[in-house]
């Protein structure tokens, strides 16, 4: 356990607590959802009017965060919406764990792991590809 392997551990957690996976279609479906929240909250200022602006506007704004608190969860949390993984596949490389001079995969990016530009890249045969993923998948990073 060397401090490489710390360093990994370290940032690997990290990273998956600062990276929030904020895609194209999570931020469309926020803007729409602003737009929705528009008609709603006038709606209820029309009705309300009669409690006086102040009033109608807090209770407006009450009944908005009841609904998007649920409609924002989804958008930010949803496996759906989650950005696809990325993996480079190469001919002809060195397996990183079994040594083989294979068709090697590596995974370049998902949710919560970025290896875009990882200075000195893993390939690794299908089998051990296989067993990383497992890996990655019990420490919770989800591809
Ligand atoms: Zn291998």
């Amino acid at each position: 356990m060397g401090s490489a392997w710390c360093r990994h551990q370290f940032y690997g957690r990290y990273q998956r607590i600062l990276f929030v996976d904020a895609n194209i279609k999570r931020y469309g479906l926020y803007l729409i959802r602003w737009q929705l929240s528009t008609p709603i909250l006038a709606a209820v200022l029309y009705l309300l009017a009669g409690l006086g602006a102040l009033t109608a506007t807090v209770i407006a704004n009450l009944i908005g965060g009841l609904i998007f608190f649920w409609v924002d969860r989804f958008i930010f949390t949803s496996r759906t919406l989650a950005t696809p993984a990325r993996w480079e596949v190469r001919e002809e490389v060195r397996c990183a764990d079994c040594s083989a001079i294979a068709r090697g995969y590596r995974l370049v990016m998902t949710k919560d792991y970025d290896r875009t530009n990882d200075p000195a890249p893993e390939f690794r045969c299908e089998a051990c590809s296989k067993k990383k993923s497992e890996e990655l998948k019990r420490r919770g990073v989800h591809h």
